[in-house]
Formats: structure tokens, sequence, C-alpha cells
């Protein structure tokens, strides 16, 4: 699989959490994840994923923004964790926080 997919395959993955990839950084390795509420960054990607590998990425790390751990400060993945799986989210919170 090209880099291009696995691109395409990161970008909407992360875009269901609620992060949309930025700019390129470090000569397009690395992308900038902002936050699709409010455009704050929230940290990095790397492109050099296998295929398959962001989707089991983010369900681990589901938990973590469901709770607000992971993410922007403003909600708006905690606010998506909660629209894609409200049971699972609560139950974070719960756990978490
Ligand atoms: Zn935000």
């Amino acid at each position: 699989m090209a880099t291009t997919d696995v691109l395409s395959e990161i970008r909407a993955a992360y875009a269901r959490i609620g992060i949309e990839l930025g700019a390129p950084v470090a000569y397009g390795t690395y992308y900038r994840l902002r936050c699709a509420g409010c455009g704050g960054t929230v940290g990095n990607v790397g492109d050099r994923l296998l295929p398959g590998m962001i989707d089991a990425l983010l369900d681990d790390s589901f938990d973590l923004y469901a709770a607000g751990l992971l993410g922007c400060a403003c909600g708006h993945q905690a606010a998506r964790a909660e629209a894609l799986d409200a049971p699972r989210a609560a139950a974070a919170r719960a756990r978490l926080t």
C-alpha cells in the first residue's frame, strides 16, 4: 500500500474522533494534528504506519479521548467519542476521571 493510501486512512481515522491533519512538518514524515472543533494543535502523527495500524491505535486511545485525557482542552474529542459510542465513553469517564 502506498504512503498516500495510509495517509488517507490516517486522515479518515482521526476525522472520526474530531481531529484534522494539518500541514506536513519534518519533510512530510509528520503531520500536525488540529482539533476540528477549535483549530488548536493537539499533536503530531507520523505517516510511517502500516495499513490498519491507525484504527487499532485510535481504538486503544478511545477511552482516553472519551475521558478528556487525550485531545483538545475544548472537549471536542470527548464529545465525538460520546457520539461514536456513548456507553463506552460513559464507562471510560467513570473509570478514568
Ligand atoms: Zn479544540
